[in-house]
């Protein structure tokens, strides 16, 4: 089965690089040449179901309503690939349980000790936190909360989880596609930290907001005016104007997802160094 939502999602098997056999060593046959494949789909069956955790801070749980829209693939994914431990909505639990994965959605109320308690909680309690979301990536709309309204007037600044705690990945988007959420996990399963990469740079890009465009890409003459930033908008902030993006702040929910979107924004530069002998 996990072999079938791997070629679903267009992610087969990748074995670590330790795992990875030498160039040297591969045998040219056809039939050789199938039998490793499927020593590696063997590999990663036969791994122990990683256990996660979802933690609902403040946020309005479309994250985890974008986790059940993978329809073709859901049932398996969360019993077959999966062990889900905690998680409000998901399981009836009240103790943090040690797990691998724990999916945090939303953004840290800084005057709402149960929200603090439970993330410090989970922090030493899991392997890898993820900060599941643009609430809890880089605050999104809980940026502009000021307090004053009831039933907690006091509850005024929310900051994203990794101004907390340690965040080892980041799933940005308001919210993330049911794609790359199922991606990021069989991903997580395999090890496969190409595909990680930019989740994991993405960690340390919490102060997001639409005019990132105009100063990291079309002030560093960057912009090919594809336009990708105004289609992935959620709000509809974004808009073209002679080839090159405009953004409407009054309507910028600040999830960062324009800039992310941008297929100029993420530019290893490191890794084209070391691949280049630069
Ligand atoms: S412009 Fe749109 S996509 Fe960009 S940060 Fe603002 S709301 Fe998000
Ligand atoms: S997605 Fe990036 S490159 Fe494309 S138009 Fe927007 S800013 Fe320019």
């Amino acid at each position: 089965m996990l072999a079938r939502i791997k070629r679903f999602l267009g992610m087969e098997a990748k074995p670590k690089e330790d795992e990875k056999v030498p160039v040297e060593k591969k045998v040219p046959t056809e039939e050789k040449k199938v039998a490793s494949e499927e020593e590696v789909e063997k590999v990663a069956e036969e791994k122990p179901k990683p256990r996660i955790g979802y933690i609902h801070l403040s946020g309005c749980t479309g994250d985890v309503m974008s986790l059940s829209e993978n329809y073709d693939i859901l049932a398996p994914l969360l019993t077959e690939m999966v062990d889900i431990v905690y998680g409000q909505t998901l399981v009836d639990r009240w103790d943090i349980p040690e797990m691998d994965i724990a999916l945090i959605e939303g953004s840290v109320c800084l005057q709402d000790e149960h929200s603090l308690h439970e993330l410090k909680e989970v922090r030493e309690k899991a392997g890898l936190v993820v900060a599941f979301g643009s609430c809890a990536a880089t605050g999104c709309f809980t940026r502009y909360s000021r307090g004053g309204q009831q039933a907690q007037p006091a509850h005024e600044s929310f900051v994203p989880v990794a101004d907390v705690v340690k965040v080892d990945l980041a799933i940005p988007g308001c919210p993330p596609s049911p794609e790359i959420i199922a991606k990021t996990v069989v991903a997580v399963i395999n090890g496969d930290m190409d595909y990680l990469q930019p989740m994991m740079d993405l960690v340390g890009y919490t102060e997001a907001c639409g005019c990132d465009l105009q100063l990291k890409v079309v002030n560093q003459a960057l912009c090919i005016a594809c336009g990708t930033c105004a289609m992935s908008c959620p709000t509809r902030a974004v808009s073209m104007t002679a080839g090159r993006p405009e953004v409407n702040s009054d309507r910028c929910v600040k999830c960062g997802v324009c800039y992310i979107q941008c297929p100029r924004s993420w530019w290893p530069m490191e890794r084209i160094k070391k691949d280049t002998g630069l």
